[in-house]
């Protein structure tokens, strides 16, 4: 289980597709992708293998921004309907997640009593509650948060909003996630070995931590909206 998204200047298939294969090692029984160009959001996703992905995507689809997922199935069994990426009530938001979200049934019963969920997963629950915080404030990075304060558990997100082709959204805690930095490009993955191909430089991201990933900047926050400096480190690992 794991993620990945890229933003930048190229398609962005093969490199989610490429840095899901490099997530293999982790364990999975579902995969696939979301990406985001003129058309909106084009989804992808399967049960089984990356090489069924791969089969199932449109090879006509170009995008420069996407997110995709290899999920070990916690919370409703593995199949096409619960494997990630997952979509807001309104498909305006597409998030994925690694981990656990311990309380997904309370914020069920106290915030989304009037959703209609798709999926079995812990996972909806969080793009369900950015959709709706969204109604509320009509502001992506204040709506994760805000969001993201309320989850008790284990995550590393990725969140596309459709109306933003210029930031992906992610955020950590207690699971492993890493930005990596390149030139007009940045990337984000569970594991750095999903994108050594990209880039040898890296960012930690630490619990609590949400980030703004632009092709050519990247704004870590807490999860009060404060903007916390980071300095990057280069991985020695080869491609
Ligand atoms: N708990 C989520 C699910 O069951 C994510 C699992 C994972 O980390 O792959 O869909």
């Amino acid at each position: 289980c794991g993620i990945v998204g890229y933003i930048g200047q190229n398609d962005t298939k093969e490199i989610l597709l490429n840095g899901l294969e490099k997530l293999e090692y982790r364990g999975y029984d579902s995969a696939g992708i979301a990406m985001l160009n003129d058309n909106g959001i084009n989804l992808f996703k399967v049960k089984g293998r990356i090489a069924a992905l791969r089969q199932r995507v449109d090879s006509s689809v170009h995008a420069t921004m996407g997110i995709g997922h290899t999920r070990w199935a916690t919370h409703g069994v593995p199949s096409e309907e619960n494997a990630h990426p997952h979509q807001s009530a309104s498909g305006r938001f597409t998030l994925v997640h690694n981990g656990v979200i311990e309380n997904y049934q309370d914020i069920k019963r106290e915030y989304l009593q009037a959703v209609d969920f798709v999926s079995e997963t812990d996972t909806e629950v969080i793009v369900q509650l950015v959709e709706q915080f969204f109604a509320e404030t009509n502001d992506t990075a204040k709506s994760f948060r805000k969001a993201m304060s309320l989850l008790k558990g284990s995550y590393a997100i990725g969140l596309i909003d459709n109306e933003d082709h210029d930031t992906l959204y992610v955020a950590k805690n207690k699971s492993p996630l890493l930005v990596g930095l390149g030139d007009g490009f940045n990337v984000v993955a569970s594991d750095a070995m999903a994108t050594l191909k990209e880039t040898n430089q890296y960012l930690e991201i630490h619990d609590q931590e949400i980030v703004l990933v632009n092709r050519n900047f990247v704004e870590v926050q807490n999860l009060n909206g404060k903007v916390l400096e980071r300095q990057p480190f280069t991985t020695k690992i080869d491609a």
